[in-house]
């Protein structure tokens, strides 16, 4: 491994807003890794949604400045104290931790793992947090079996297209909703059975259209990550005794409800992280293991949108959200 230099390149922001208070810049610490931790030398960084909420404050940043990013992969450059033997020098190796949108990273060892030699590294950054979140929620959030009508909002984003291929794999029987024709078809592609448009004039025509495909009895399970705006109409398309999985914000915060409006149906209502269900190395390895066996063995496509440059990040960021993308979004520092 070559020296590791005192600055590096980064993108950070110093106050919350708009994505002007994005700030690239090439004289960032390079930081230590403390006990427990890793420093990797980034080869790609992911960009997830949950990026746009730390910026715009919508989660407050724990720090300013606060380095935005929280998947990469690369190479480890050194250790700190008491790391686990899988991990060394030179390892190539795939992780979630804060402070991606730079050339090196500290990375606490709970979340970072060696990647395979049949997984690129391109591949498991892009692959890791989306994909992740994608097979846990089917795992976990509701354990989706053969025949369960489910319905998936922003299918045709990163999580989304995920979630296509995954429900398809368990043979659940997906309604997917995405904005444009495009992004339908490609839905449909990666393993929607049916594609809906879900415009504000047409919420009412979609909760329609859900409870006549699915025989009037609406769907075992929503996965929806729109939030505000798609919430209510998406509560009305759960069936009795379904699952309201909420796990998202891009149109803004849910609103706060009533526990009592579950009692019509009898719903389970759900606001689950990723970072819950892989809290452990074991957890974080487990669903991991699967991930690269959906990749390598069943041969599922991982999506890349595009590879930006990281000085390109205020071109990224606001491709995904002004909704230009489907797939995985990648930095390249
Ligand atoms: P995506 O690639 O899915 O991009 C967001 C998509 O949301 C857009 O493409 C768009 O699809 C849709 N969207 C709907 N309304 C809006 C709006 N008002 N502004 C912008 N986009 C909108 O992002 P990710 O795959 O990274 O994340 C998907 C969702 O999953 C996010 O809400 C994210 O926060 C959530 N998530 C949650 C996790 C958790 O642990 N709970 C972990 C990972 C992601 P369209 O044009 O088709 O409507």
């Amino acid at each position: 491994m070559a020296s590791i230099p005192k600055l590096m390149k980064g993108v950070w922001i110093e106050k919350t807003g708009g994505t002007d208070v994005l700030q690239y810049r090439e004289d960032i610490p390079v930081p230590e890794p403390k006990e427990g931790e890793v420093l990797v030398k980034n080869e790609f960084v992911g960009i997830n949604y949950i990026d746009t909420y730390f910026r715009t404050g919508l989660y407050p940043p724990p720090t300013l400045p606060y380095i935005l990013g929280r998947e990469g992969s690369g190479t480890i450059a050194s250790l700190g104290p008491r790391c686990p033997p899988d991990l060394s020098e030179n390892t190539r190796v795939v992780y979630m931790a804060t402070s991606a949108y730079a050339e090196y990273t500290a990375v606490p060892v709970n979340y970072c793992i060696p990647i395979p030699d049949s997984i690129s590294t391109e591949t498991a950054a892009a692959a890791c947090l989306q994909g992740l979140t994608a097979l846990t929620l089917i795992r976990e959030a509701h354990p989706v079996q053969r025949g369960d009508w489910v319905l998936v909002t922003a299918a045709a984003g990163g999580v989304g297209l995920w979630l296509m291929q995954l429900l398809k794999s368990v043979g659940a029987r997906t309604i997917a909703t995405a904005s444009t024709p495009e992004k339908r078809e490609l839905a449909k592609t990666f393993g929607a059975e049916v594609v809906l448009e879900y415009h504000e004039e047409d919420r009412e025509k979609f909760v329609e259209r859900v409870l006549k495909e699915t025989g009037g009895e609406g769907v075992v399970a929503v996965f929806d990550s729109v939030g505000k705006a798609t919430f209510d109409a998406c509560l009305k398309c759960v069936r009795r005794k379904g699952t309201m999985c909420s796990f998202g914000n891009a149109s803004g915060a849910v609103e706060p409800l009533a526990i009592s409006r579950l009692s019509a149906k009898n719903i389970k209502l759900l606001r689950p992280t990723l970072f819950n269900y892989v809290a452990t190395r074991d957890e974080f390895k487990h669903y991991s293991n699967e991930l690269w066996d959906f990749i390598t063995k069943d041969k599922m496509n991982v999506n890349i949108h595009e590879v930006y440059p990281l000085k390109d990040v205020v071109r990224a960021t606001k491709d995904i959200e002004g909704r230009k993308t489907t797939g995985k979004l990648l930095l390249k520092p």
